[in-house]
């Protein structure tokens, strides 16, 4: 929970209207607290702030604007980067699993081996410059329809964390494949969906621009990333 800024310069954000706003409640002494309400719609500032760590996921599960401010801009989050690599591991691993002549390794012990292989390093590799390609191409666009704040930088780190964070989908990857049945192609297909809705909804809510724009951008990414795939495959 975060409470009253103790720098100046610190901004929370109303997560109904985007409003900035310099506390998200107020200490009356004697442990007597209030949520700050919003100047702007009259409404407080972040509910979130009392709800249960579970509720807000579950928000942020079905892509809520308010937990999406919430987490970004009213917490001090920091996860990303550890984040972003265990969705790496979790994406070489898929992709290492689907090899032919992986799915032999059954036995328990031999899952020190699965990270010997080479192969999987390479994969890890692979899967971690088509992520590269990925951003590149959604920061392209962004730079491009010249937004103000990512263009003077100041929601560039922002809109990088958000991204990291908002890829937390593909922690699925794991379970899909080791509980395996028929519908697992299927399963794929819907991580790749839910990641990528939840990318668009954290540049919309980061940059508080359209709905088309961000899908715009995240299309453009998709496309830096396949034609990078489509280079690895010609040479
Ligand atoms: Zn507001």
């Amino acid at each position: 929970m975060s409470g009253r800024d103790e720098s100046k310069e610190q901004r929370y954000r109303c997560i109904e209207c985007n409003e900035e706003s310099n506390e998200l409640y107020r200490d009356y002494n004697h442990g007597v607290l209030k949520i700050t309400i919003c100047k702007s719609c009259q409404k407080p500032v972040d509910k979130y702030i009392e709800y249960d760590p579970v509720i807000i996921l579950i928000n942020a599960m079905l892509c809520k604007v308010q937990a999406y401010r919430h987490i970004l801009f009213n917490t001090k989050i920091n996860i990303h980067g550890k984040l972003c690599i265990f969705c790496l591991l979790c994406e070489a691993y898929t992709r290492w699993r689907q090899l032919p002549g992986s799915s032999s390794y059954t036995n328990p012990e031999d899952l020190i081996r699965y990270a010997k292989e080479w192969d999987f390093y390479r994969l890890f590799g692979i899967a971690a410059l088509e992520q590269t390609a990925y951003l590149m191409g959604i920061f392209i666009v962004l730079f491009l329809a010249n937004l103000k704040p990512l263009k003077m930088g100041s929601e560039f780190a922002l809109l990088f964390k958000a991204l990291l964070l908002s890829s937390y989908g593909k922690l699925l990857l794991i379970p899909a494949v080791i509980w395996e049945h028929d519908y697992t192609p299927l399963c794929l297909k819907l991580i790749t969906l839910f990641v990528l809705t939840s990318n668009t909804q954290a540049i919309r809510v980061t940059l508080n621009v359209s709905r088309t724009l961000s899908l715009f951008a995240i299309t453009c990414g998709l496309l830096f990333e396949k034609a990078l795939c489509y280079i690895q495959w010609t040479y």
